[in-house]
């Protein structure tokens, strides 16, 4: 990628080049960003937005690595980390989240003022921003359920709310387009502190005992398709305990890929392939990824 850092002029943040994203990733794969770039401010990173547009330079935004494969060639790209953005301020019955704060940190704040709502998200180990990128949930509950707005960066430079009567999410997408997401806003619900700790211990619970919560993974492979669960097929297609290289379907949640030790990106996406493979030829049914598959580009 050919860049020049006085492009970006009045950028107060960080850039880092040649930056190994494994251990920015959930499951410990992947190569290095050509240049990592940790924003300021939310000024900062439209500034950065708009000039990569205007250049046509390509970029990506990392939350908590949780969702996204990243090729094990690394990316010729810029990526945004904003873990710096960390802050969680109480509004009335209102939680006003920055992007880079923990999906946990926002529960546990909203548990310590007794605020319930967001409950059903626990154990996700998302960053605000990739939560609401994703719509991130569970059969119980999903991100927007509780969302009202989410302020955004976009190309043009320029940052916006936009109200949830103005966004249309969708399964496991909360469909917002090119944009860097700064902060969003829940609305929640008044209520006590014991009763939300009961049901945050009921939802954690059963995670444990469900999924591999301590492996290295990336969550959920593929979508459900309607109707059925990813997981059901891939385990009736005799799919548990598959590997490719140190990358293993989980014998917890076969729609959970397991890094064992030295995994990489490439053994993920042959994994991906042949179940998918196998479970089109045994149902007639092609699973879609619901990971995010970052090109080397
Ligand atoms: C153990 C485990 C359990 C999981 N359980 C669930 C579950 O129950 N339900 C569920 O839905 N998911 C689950 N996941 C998947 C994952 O946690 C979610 O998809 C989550 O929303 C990803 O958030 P992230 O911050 O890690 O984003 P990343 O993985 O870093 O990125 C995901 C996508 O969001 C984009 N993105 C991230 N931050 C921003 C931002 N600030 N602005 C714009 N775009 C952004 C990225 O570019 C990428 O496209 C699980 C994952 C693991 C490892």
């Amino acid at each position: 990628m050919d860049w020049s850092r006085n492009w970006f002029e009045g950028f107060k943040g960080v850039l880092r080049e040649g930056v190994d994203l494994s251990p920015f990733s959930h499951m410990r794969v992947g190569g290095r960003a050509a240049v990592l770039v940790e924003p300021w401010s939310e000024e900062d990173a439209a500034l950065f937005l708009r000039v990569c547009a205007e250049k046509g330079l390509p970029y990506h935004v990392l939350g908590g690595g949780s969702n996204v494969l990243i090729p094990d060639e690394g990316v010729d790209a810029f990526v945004f980390s904003i873990p710096q953005w960390n802050r969680v301020v109480r509004d009335g019955n209102r939680l006003v989240a920055s992007a880079g704060a923990t999906l946990p940190s926002l529960i546990r704040k909203a548990k310590d003022l007794a605020l319930e709502g967001l409950e059903t998200l626990v154990g996700i180990p998302a960053q605000v921003g990739g939560a609401v990128r994703m719509n991130a949930g569970t059969k119980e509950g999903e991100t927007f359920d509780h969302l009202v707005s989410v302020r955004v960066a976009d190309e043009s430079g320029e940052l916006r709310e936009i109200p949830r009567e103005d966004l249309h999410p969708k399964y496991r997408d909360g469909n917002l387009g090119k944009v860097l997401i700064t902060t969003a806003t829940f609305e929640l619900k008044p209520s006590n502190r014991l009763l939300i700790q009961e049901r945050i211990k009921e939802y954690l619970t059963y995670r444990n005992r469900s999924q591999p919560v301590t492996e290295k993974s990336l969550g959920c492979i593929f979508k459900n398709p309607p109707g059925d669960a990813a997981g059901r097929l891939i385990e009736a297609a005799g799919l548990k305990g598959a590997r490719e290289g140190d990358i293993m379907v989980s014998e917890k949640h076969a729609n959970y890929f397991v890094n064992l030790g030295a995994g990489t990106s490439t053994q993920v996406l042959d994994l991906i392939a042949r179940v998918q493979e196998t479970v089109q030829n045994e149902f007639s049914l092609h699973l879609h990824p619901e990971i995010q598959i970052w090109p080397p580009q």
